[in-house]
């Protein structure tokens, strides 16, 4: 196992981080304690010493298991990360609340690495008025948290003016070949460092999306390699070739995946990989682009949209449906990230828009904003959308 020091406090972390997101489950959805359990030991004794959870994930059970799996001396090998769910704080106080039943979830007394959970701008905006700043100071002094990070979803402007607003030790944001230019970005990378803050990446493999279901021509290309490589691992490794990267966090839930992340995180040193191979990575963002049915690069350009239309991201969640043929997995994300329940309860939909045509002249792509949305209307939305939006609010809210 490699380690990186993150900057601030000189923490020696695994490259590779645990991600409690998508233990492996029973058939009735809940959580093999038993699997689970050995996987993240068998990690730890790797040498794996981050491992990261939140307050929603596996319907709130993934702080109580891993309470449960740090117990037998486990816990004091590894730094212990988890959540802030921004999206239910309404006052001060509930922050305390929170991070108290937290500590009792986890059967801790201090949490490692504590992140406000998936801020975006408005979001950032809400948390900061009710006092949030206040709150990490005071958690801080009284030694519940040991570091103060937050995790990113929104535009790479509002990630700066995030970064700039604390003393951050961290951040945690989504980033991988086809990222490059999205959300927080390689831009938002270079700037969190610049500012000395460490980062933890999510989403190394587009929730799959680049490992799954790998089209034919996107093969041809990576057989074009030297060195032969699984998709996988070149996708890994080009996150770790930036020596930015801190840790790199992998949701694994077969032994597979987890002894092949634990090979590479043993050689993936920052700067590692040769120009001709850095060539052929983007050749395959390049492709992937091209298959992508709406040639949307994520820059931005086009928002706000004044009826409140989060257009970059209907147009990732419908070329996502292409590439990755998980049409449940990618209509469940878009309940999740439009209804306006990890938000300021605003809904985002593409059938909001009222074809003003305003986005139009500013995108650079010149994409027919509005028509596009009307084919994710087509594909995204449709009548069971409320069912949706509803098993997302109950996975979300009321845990
Ligand atoms: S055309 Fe639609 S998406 Fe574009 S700005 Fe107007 S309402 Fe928003
Ligand atoms: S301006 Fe165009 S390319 Fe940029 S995010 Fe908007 S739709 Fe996508």
């Amino acid at each position: 196992m490699l380690y990186r020091k993150m900057p601030k406090n000189g923490d020696k972390l695994s490259i590779l981080g645990f991600g409690c997101m998508r233990l492996p489950v029973k058939k009735d959805g809940s959580i093999d304690e038993e699997r689970a359990t050995e996987q993240v030991r068998y990690a730890i004794d790797q040498g794996v010493n981050y491992i990261d959870t939140a307050w929603p994930y596996h319907m709130g059970e993934s702080e109580l298991f891993l309470g449960r799996a740090l117990t037998d001396g486990y816990r004091e090998k590894v730094k212990l990360a988890t959540k802030l769910p921004s999206w239910l704080i309404e006052s001060r106080k509930d922050m305390d609340k929170f991070l108290n039943a937290q500590l009792e979830k986890l059967k801790t007394d201090h949490i490692d690495y504590y992140l406000i959970h998936a801020l975006v701008g408005d979001l950032w905006d809400n948390i900061e008025k009710l006092g949030v700043a206040d709150f990490l100071d005071n958690a801080k002094v009284d030694g519940r948290i040991i570091n103060a990070g937050f995790s990113f979803h929104g535009s790479v402007e509002d990630f700066k003016r995030i970064v700039d607003a604390y003393p951050w030790t961290f951040c945690q944001i989504q980033y991988n070949i086809l990222d490059e230019k999205n959300q927080a970005g390689k831009k938002g990378l270079e700037y969190a460092a610049s500012r000395g803050l460490g980062v933890v990446i999510m989403e190394p493999l587009r929730g799959g999306n680049l490992t799954k279901t790998v089209p034919q021509v996107v093969k041809y290309i990576w057989e074009e390699a030297l060195i032969k490589r699984s998709p996988a691992e070149w996708a890994l490794r080009w996150v770790w070739d930036h020596p930015e990267v801190t840790v790199v966090l992998s949701g694994m839930n077969e032994g597979e995946h987890i002894h092949e992340n634990l090979k590479i995180a043993g050689e993936a040193y920052p700067n590692s990989l040769t120009e001709d191979e850095l060539q052929l990575i983007k050749k395959v963002g390049q492709k992937y682009r091209e298959l992508m049915k709406i040639g949307c690069t994520g820059c931005r350009y086009c928002m706000p949209c004044p009826s409140g239309v989060n257009i970059p991201l209907c147009f990732e969640l419908y070329n996502n449906l292409y590439m990755s043929s998980n049409t449940g997995n990618v209509k469940f994300l878009y309940a999740e990230h439009l209804s306006g329940t990890l938000s300021v309860g605003e809904t985002r939909y593409a059938s909001q828009c009222t074809q003003c045509g305003q986005c139009l002249e500013k995108c650079p792509q010149h994409i027919d904003i509005p028509a596009m949305l009307e084919l994710v209307v087509e594909k995204l939305e449709g009548p069971d959308l409320e069912k949706r939006v509803s098993m997302v609010k109950d996975m979300f809210k009321q845990i």
